[in-house]
């Protein structure tokens, strides 16, 4: 079930949009991410609520203002 050759290019998922990215912090070119410039208060709060890396459209609408917490399409207490 788990692919365990996958070491040298780890695909994350955004813990923000629960969307499937490619970190490229590993890559030869440099990350998207680098070039998102994110105050230092939305960087700890990213610190604070998630492990790892964000997509690079979660960074970018951070960027833009959004908020750290915005749920997902799927938000599961109105499910019921
Ligand atoms: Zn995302």
């Amino acid at each position: 079930m788990d692919d365990t050759e996958c070491a040298d290019t780890p695909d994350a998922r955004c813990p923000r949009c629960g969307q499937a990215f490619h970190c490229g912090m590993q890559d030869a070119a440099p990350c998207g991410c680098t070039t998102v410039q994110l105050p230092a208060a939305t960087l700890a709060m990213l610190r604070a609520r998630y492990t790892g890396c964000l997509c690079l459209r979660c960074l970018q609408a951070l960027a833009a203002g959004d908020a750290v917490s915005a749920a997902p399409a799927a938000a599961p207490s109105s499910a019921r």
